[in-house]
């Protein structure tokens, strides 16, 4: 009862208006999905989404781009191993696309459990369980599970094996638009009547607490010919993408200071003048910057710099 009651919630409420709902396209549903690991679902529908279907509209077209030219498109999304992943990922599946394998999916750089299941249920309509934050929050509420080890036994159970797809998609709704993180508003939810958890939400809620770490970073300005200089950088944090070169801080050469948020890192960056520039260094004019693969980070830095 419960399940069929989901389904027609899900046909009211759902939010049948993002654009990866709208397709069946296996390569765009897996883009869609690898932008929306860790990022909220308005910011990739609004562009990067679009722009990368316009600019890359087979996985061909992807493959064949170069990484400097995927990563300068995917400049202010974050978590930059997503797109390199990504970029690897279809570089290999050039010839014979993506798998529709659940377990061949998962052989790809960069994919996981989630994303296999979401490209097998909601491109290919496969009775898989998928399982991402806001399904294991409604499960675990639902059957009132204290440890996240039983969800996804129980996310099989449940699911709809005539409707998968739905299925999954109401759910990923459910505890989006309903079931919340705090505050849910069970009144108006589906599930109401057969919840074990409704009672107490709070208790069946996972709460992970970020452990923040901070960072500081002195970083110089070189401009040469109105052209700023800007190295590749190589480490975990931002590999592959252009940032401002790393300097010894001399007092009378600071310029500014900002905060910057990045993943688990909570960053001071404190800007230099500086004449010394590493051998490697690029030298970007500000058009060519507005291309060049570049983090948020770098970003902030040039609107003190403007
Ligand atoms: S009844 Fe409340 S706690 Fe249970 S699934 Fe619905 S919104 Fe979540």
């Amino acid at each position: 009862m419960s399940i069929k009651t989901l389904l027609t919630w899900f046909e009211k409420q759902g939010r049948h208006e993002l654009p990866w709902r709208k397709t069946s396209d296996v390569y765009h549903i897996f883009l869609s999905e690898v932008m929306l690991q860790q990022t909220q679902a308005s910011r990739v529908a609004e562009h990067y989404y679009p722009h990368f279907l316009q600019k890359y509209p087979t996985l061909q077209n992807l493959a064949d781009a170069s990484l400097d030219e995927v990563l300068g498109d995917w400049s202010g999304l974050g978590y930059y191993s997503r797109a390199r992943n990504l970029h690897k990922a279809v570089q290999l599946c050039k010839e014979e696309g993506l798998p529709h394998d659940f377990k061949e999916l998962q052989k790809l750089p960069g994919v996981g459990r989630y994303t296999a299941s979401a490209v097998c249920s909601f491109a290919l309509n496969q009775s898989i369980a998928v399982i991402d934050t806001n399904i294991n929050r409604v499960l675990k509420r639902y059957f009132a599970l204290m440890d996240d080890k039983l969800v996804l036994h129980k996310a099989e159970e449940f699911l709809n094996k005539e409707f998968p797809k739905e299925h999954n998609l109401a759910l990923m709704d459910l505890g989006s638009l309903v079931c919340t993180p705090k505050n849910p508003t069970c009144k108006e939810c589906p599930l109401s009547f057969t919840c074990k958890g409704k009672n107490e939400p709070e208790i069946f809620t996972c709460k992970k607490k970020t452990q923040y770490e901070n960072l500081e970073l002195y970083l110089g300005v070189c401009l040469v010919d109105k052209k700023l200089a800007l190295v590749k950088s190589s480490d975990k944090l931002y590999k592959d993408l252009y940032v401002l070169p790393p300097v010894e801080p001399v007092e009378e050469d600071f310029i500014a200071s900002f905060k910057h948020s990045y993943t688990k890192y909570r960053i001071t960056v404190s800007l230099y003048k500086t004449q010394t520039t590493p051998l490697e260094a690029r030298y970007f004019s500000y058009e060519e910057l507005l291309q060049a693969p570049i983090s948020s980070m770098t970003k902030k830095a040039l609107q003190f710099l403007n």
